[in-house]
């Protein structure tokens, strides 16, 4: 059986970031990702310069990949009223093909092992983990969880909101569209659901959705959706006449939670969206993805120093630590996503922030961080 110093479950931003980080004290890693890299991922691939610093300080450099500088935020009711404003820390559109591989590729650079396999178990004796594929078992004192929203992992688990039904899903691809601006991350409501829209460094647009299944599936397809649907927003309506997909078929997930979550199951470190979803609504899942595989391997580190005496007192430091910093972005996120479900409240919410644009840039504060460095 293999042993390394510590495992780390899922190979997305949460994951990489960690890996990137403790790699650079020295530590033997195993990482286990389901699918090799470069790959698509449904993810509306808007990133808050919260995280830039902390990226760049681990020698990833967005903007030579080609990642646009986005300054400004524009959101629309199902009827087509618009309320915009500049964004109080912008952010860049780069695809999760492009930065995902650019984090895996810094990773590769250092001694990190990479199974590329399925974890179907983590299981714990009292002194460490066993992770298992069906390739291998690999023994570690420290596991990190960084899967994602929702595995296989979530029931072998039997974490709670996995038990729970959920009805959302979503749907993304890329389009040519020349006339769509570099610097606009825009965000369109429709019947049941709402899409976001900015570029990425190939020049492509992303268009992403969420939507609730009980609307979509009165749908054959989803082209079908996106004329019926989709476009009763005039603006989504407008871009999908002008644009030319790009991606042969849309990506999709489903069942996805939003549902609390904990940071710490059966002693194992969740991060990432393992660990909790903000609303897609708030652009901010990315930053928190790479914030908490920082905050992760910090407290891992202590723990490897004699810092934290025990495991309970890594467990304790590292579940203050997330909630202290993503605890409340969660909590608005929920509220604002129930706000803009309701269309009669989104409609007057709209029109009201279109008179103030201050009042819009707290309210995307409220789901934001400070800058990580
Ligand atoms: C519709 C939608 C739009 C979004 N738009 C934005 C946005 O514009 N901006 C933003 O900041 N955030 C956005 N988000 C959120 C963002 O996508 C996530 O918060 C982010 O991807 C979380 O990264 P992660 O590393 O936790 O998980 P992931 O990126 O999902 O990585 C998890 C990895 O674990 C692997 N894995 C899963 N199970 C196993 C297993 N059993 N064994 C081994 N590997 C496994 C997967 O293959 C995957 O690569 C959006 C989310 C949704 C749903």
């Amino acid at each position: 059986m293999n042993e390394h110093q510590i495992g780390i479950v899922g190979g997305g931003l949460a994951g990489l970031t960690a890996a990137m980080a403790l790699s650079r004290h020295g530590y033997d890693i195993a990482v286990f990702e389901t699918v090799p890299y470069p790959h698509h991922k449904v993810c509306g691939e808007y990133l808050s310069n919260e995280i830039i610093p902390y990226l760049e300080a681990l020698g990833i450099n967005l903007f030579a990949a080609g990642g646009k500088a986005i300054t400004r935020f524009e959101i629309s009711s199902i009827q087509g009223k618009k309320a915009e404003c500049e964004l109080p820390l912008g952010g860049m559109g780069i695809s999760r093909y492009a930065l995902d591989n650019l984090l895996y590729k810094n990773v590769q650079q250092r001694n990190v092992t990479f199974y590329f396999e399925k974890v179907s178990d983590i299981r714990f004796d009292g002194k460490g983990f066993t992770v298992v594929s069906r390739e291998r078992s690999v023994k570690a004192p420290i596991v990190i969880g960084a899967y994602g929203k929702r595995s296989g992992l979530d029931k072998t688990l039997n974490r709670s909101f996995i038990q729970k039904k959920n009805d959302w899903l979503a749907l993304k691809a890329h389009y040519s569209c020349s006339e769509f601006p570099d610097d606009l991350v825009a965000l369109h409501n429709f019947i049941g659901g709402y899409g976001g829209l900015s570029k990425t460094e190939s020049g492509h647009v992303n268009f992403c959705y969420l939507a609730r299944y009980e609307v979509f599936k009165e749908f054959k397809d989803v082209s079908a959706f996106n004329v019926r649907i989709v476009s009763q927003n005039p603006h989504l309506r407008d871009f999908l006449r002008k644009a030319e997909p790009v991606f042969e078929d849309s990506l999709s997930i489903g069942q996805i939670s939003f549902e609390s979550k904990e940071p710490v199951v059966n002693h194992i470190l969740m991060c990432g969206d393992t660990a909790g979803l903000i609303h897609p609504l708030c652009g901010n899942g990315m930053a928190m993805a790479i914030h908490s595989g920082k905050l992760v391997s910090e407290c891992v580190h202590d723990f490897f120093n004699g810092q934290h005496q025990k495991r309970s007192d890594l467990e304790k430091a590292y579940k203050k630590s997330w909630n202290q910093n993503f605890k409340d972005r969660l909590g608005y996120g929920r509220i604002f996503q129930r706000l803009l479900l309701k269309p009669q409240i989104l409609h007057w919410g709209i029109s009201t922030l279109a008179q103030s644009e201050t009042l819009l840039q707290k309210m995307i504060t409220k789901t934001h961080g400070k800058i990580v460095s």
